[in-house]
């Protein structure tokens, strides 16, 4: 970042810190006034300066990074920063060559607008830009996420689990599996078990550490990974999670529905390869230990002997 505030001047707008407005200084004024009307945040602006002229006063650090056009390393460099990662940018430039134009998509633009600045354009394509990219952020969010809890889907939950088993260790594993919740569904019906079910992912949700993935495996499956966990802490939250679910009651017509759930814990440093689907494998296998061992408790594999057992 510090190379991008170098060439943008970035330093001295002020920047939200997650979607960051990248202005030169030349022409802060009249676009900061513009981009604030479209309440512009999330979209990039780079105004390519390629003269001395226009340059000014900071042509010096302008000539630094090759004068700040669009084919230079520079413009790359910015446009490919992580800190923009998902962020559209728009280049605003007076260069209208065609190589230019092709030069600004190939390095990540999404958009290209020549000068003299033309107000309403530039604000039509700002706002367009932002309906865009509002609009992948929500169907990102409908492909990862289930609709009942809002927990991580098993798409997205294994994915995760990929990147996390072949970056982070320690990581911990936990599967539980609600107890007999057929009978529930019998009992009150599938709309109550709805609602139980979202009650309890609730529950679950607000009693895990910020960095832990949650999800939903399947109908009264959910998973949780724990990174930085080892199989000690893994084990102690996997048991209070067990026991606040226990202590939850479920209203339906006044009457009170109670859940248990059988959990099972897995650690990635039980095994030789790093493997999400094997680290799931063993947490799966002490979830039915836990299940054959009388339901509501939670089993824990600590050690690689106990992972290839499957008895407890
Ligand atoms: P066990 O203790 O062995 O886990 O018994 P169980 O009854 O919980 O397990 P079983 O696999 O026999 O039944 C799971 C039930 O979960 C059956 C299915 O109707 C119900 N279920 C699955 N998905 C949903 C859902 O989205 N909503 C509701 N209401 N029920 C669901
Ligand atoms: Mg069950
Ligand atoms: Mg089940």
């Amino acid at each position: 970042l510090g190379r991008l505030e170098e060439i943008t001047h970035l330093r001295r707008l002020r920047i939200h810190s997650r979607l960051p407005v990248v202005l030169p200084e030349r022409v802060t004024e009249r676009l900061v006034r513009l981009l604030a009307e479209c309440r512009l945040r999330g979209v990039v602006v780079i105004h390519a300066n390629d003269s001395k002229r226009e340059c000014g006063s900071h042509v010096d650090r302008h000539e630094a990074i090759g004068k700040g056009c669009i084919g230079s390393r520079a413009f790359g460099l910015v446009v490919r920063h992580p800190r923009l990662a998902g962020i559209p940018i728009i280049f605003l430039t007076a260069r209208d060559d065609d190589a230019s134009i092709e030069r600004a998509y190939e390095v990540g633009g999404c958009d290209y607008v020549i000068k003299p600045l033309r107000p309403r354009e530039l604000k039509a394509r700002v706002r367009f830009h932002l309906r865009y990219r509002r609009l992948l952020e929500r169907l990102a969010y409908v492909a990862n996420h289930d609709p009942l809890t809002g927990a991580h889907n098993r798409r997205s939950f294994f994915s995760r689990g990929e990147a996390l088993t072949a970056t982070t260790q320690p990581l911990c594993a936990i599967m539980l599996d609600i107890d007999h919740f057929k009978q529930i569904n019998d009992t009150y019906g599938h709309p109550v078990g709805d609602q139980v079910l979202r009650e309890i992912s609730a529950l679950i949700a607000d009693n895990l550490p910020e960095q832990a993935v949650f999800g939903r495996l399947g109908g009264e499956e959910f998973a949780v990974l724990l990174p930085d966990a080892d199989i000690d802490a893994a084990a102690q939250l996997a048991d209070t999670l067990r026991e606040a679910v226990a202590d939850l009651s479920v209203d339906h017509d006044g009457r009170a529905i109670r859940c248990q759930m059988s959990v099972g814990v897995s650690s990635l440093q039980q095994l030789d390869v790093r493997n999400i689907d094997k680290l799931l494998g063993i947490a799966d296998e002490a979830l039915y230990a836990a299940k054959e061992g009388g339901r509501n408790r939670t089993v824990v594999r600590r050690t690689r002997a106990q992972a290839r057992s499957p008895e407890d």
